[in-house]
């Protein structure tokens, strides 16, 4: 029997406020704890919460960037219920009045391209984080960390568009791309910016109605959210053939081990007896205000990558890893503009374009994913890499010789006309320069030579690769070898 996968996901981002979301405590990583508190987020009785407008203003923008609806009318409730890290034994969230709701975002997967619908974008607050001593059923005791407690928080809610755990991987890198270009969130999941609830089920092919789905935690990268879903679609799958039947349930991702366990059977909204926040009013978002933050929108990462493939000739796969971060494809944009504007000889446009594109996919990409860092944390600069290109192009070094270069320049920066000279890494491309060197790899070399000259064309490469050897790989390969071919023929007579 096969089946249709049908996965949901409810992600929860950090907002990048400078406050929390209904106090003045400062919203940063990394505190010691329970430093960034105050009666208001520690739920103490008799405080009243004041709502920050640059985390509503954060979501209305996620919002739009997603082609949402924004309602005129939304209000905060109460979700009910007792846990530790949450002081109040309510979080202030929304319920039936989000602030936004019916969307789609756009992913490209394997599968192709597809949009993926989003059901609602809300905002709550978050919770305190705890620390077990030892594991959660076993611990002495837990402790509390209220730095986080009163975090603005934006759930986003897709509709069950999403069919396979891959595409569940691309939703999110493209999710978070598109909210850290906007500059709504860092979206570090390391850091708990960035959750995601994974919710799936199965059900037979062309069946009109969805299966009982399973609701996935836990999962401490997108990685990991990709192994828990195929995890858990095989896990139904061999239940389901068994005659079992899936149970609606929430199951926790346990990295070490690769499996989904049952933490507890699913709570129902009414569960939480919801009520509206009786301490904040409800929300009116003016047009005026909406028609502001849309204009304030950076061109989004779609749109982008059309003009780049336009503008610039790089195709589609080169254009969309560009677009992956912002500043990438501005780094990418500021080079080309920069190689413009060299003295020297000019590479035609197109030309520059794709070379540019191929250092930040290829050599820069590399060192990026290795360290963890975006291209602008890094010392290198767009004139810099312009530079780098020109004198490439123009043969002052060599390919191989750039790639050092662009490793040094990405630590610490420099003028590359510079570097190279103090390097010694200037390409020879003078024939009088070279002849020194071929000479003593020719009387080093008689045998290899006679081969050459009695046909034998492979020893043309053995005697390319000893000068090659002897200047330090900065002989002009083209030179070189017109050089070489050019000597050898005057020894033939
Ligand atoms: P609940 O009330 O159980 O929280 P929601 O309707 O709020 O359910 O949906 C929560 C998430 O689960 C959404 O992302 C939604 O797309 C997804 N979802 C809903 N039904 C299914 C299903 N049968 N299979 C997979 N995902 C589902
Ligand atoms: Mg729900
Ligand atoms: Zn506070």
């Amino acid at each position: 029997m096969s089946y249709e996968v049908v996965i949901g996901l409810e992600v929860h981002v950090e907002l990048l406020t400078n406050t929390k979301l209904f106090c003045s405590c400062a919203n940063k990583f990394g505190a010691s704890p329970n430093t960034q508190v105050c009666p208001v987020c520690l739920g103490l009785p008799g405080v009243l919460p004041v709502v920050n407008r640059k985390a509503v203003e954060l979501l209305l923008k996620s919002a739009l960037a997603m082609d949402c609806r924004i309602p005129e009318y939304s209000k905060f409730d109460r979700k009910n219920y007792f846990y530790p890290d949450m002081p109040k034994n309510y979080q202030i969230s929304q319920y039936d009045n989000p602030l936004s709701v019916d969307g789609y975002l756009e992913i490209d997967s394997d599968s192709g391209k597809k949009r993926v619908r989003i059901k609602r974008i809300h905002l709550e607050e978050d919770t305190g984080k705890s620390t077990h001593l030892g594991t959660i059923d076993q611990s002495l005791y837990t402790l509390e960390d209220y730095n986080r407690a009163g975090v603005p928080l934006m759930e986003i809610v897709t509709e069950p568009d999403i069919s396979s755990p891959q595409e569940a991987y691309d939703f999110l890198t493209t999710l978070k791309a598109l909210l850290q270009w906007i500059r709504v969130s860092d979206c570090k999941m390391e850091e708990g910016s960035l959750r995601c609830d994974a919710n799936v089920s199965l059900k037979k092919k062309g069946d009109e109605e969805l299966g009982v789905k399973t609701e996935v935690k836990n999962m401490n990268s997108f990685k990991a959210v990709r192994s828990a879903l195929a995890f858990e679609i095989e896990r139904q799958e061999k239940a389901i053939e068994n005659g079992e039947r899936i149970i609606q349930e929430t199951r926790g991702w346990e990295d070490g081990r690769g499996i989904t366990i049952s933490l507890r059977s699913k709570e129902y909204a009414h569960d939480y007896r919801y009520f509206p926040e009786p301490d904040l009013v409800p929300m009116k978002i003016e047009k005026s205000w909406l028609k502001e933050l849309e204009e304030s929108l950076p061109e989004l990462p779609l749109a982008r990558k059309s003009r780049l493939m336009k503008d610039y000739g790089i195709d589609e796969y080169d254009a969309g890893l560009l677009v992956s971060s912002k500043a990438a494809a501005d780094f990418f944009e500021e080079t080309f503009r920069q190689s413009k504007n060299l003295t020297g000889k000019q590479i035609p446009a197109l030309q520059a374009a794709r070379e540019i594109s191929n250092w930040i996919k290829g050599d820069i990409s590399k060192y990026l994913n290795a360290k963890g860092l975006e291209i602008n944390d890094t010392a290198l600069k767009p004139g810099q890499l312009a530079k780098m290109i020109q004198l490439i192009s123009e043969g002052t070094i060599s390919g191989k010789i750039g790639k050092s270069l662009v490793e040094l320049m990405l630590e610490k920066g420099g003028d590359p006309d510079i570097i190279i000279k103090e390097k010694g890494w200037v390409q020879i491309s003078g024939t009088n320069e070279l002849l020194p060197y071929l000479k003593s790899v020719f009387e080093e070399n008689p045998t290899v030579v006679k081969d050459f000259l009695d046909g034998k064309e492979k020893a043309l490469a053995f005697l390319v690769g000893k000068v090659m050897k002897a200047t330090a790989g900065r002989a002009n390969p083209e030179v070189l070898n017109k050089l070489l071919k050019d000597e050898l023929e005057k020894l033939k007579v």
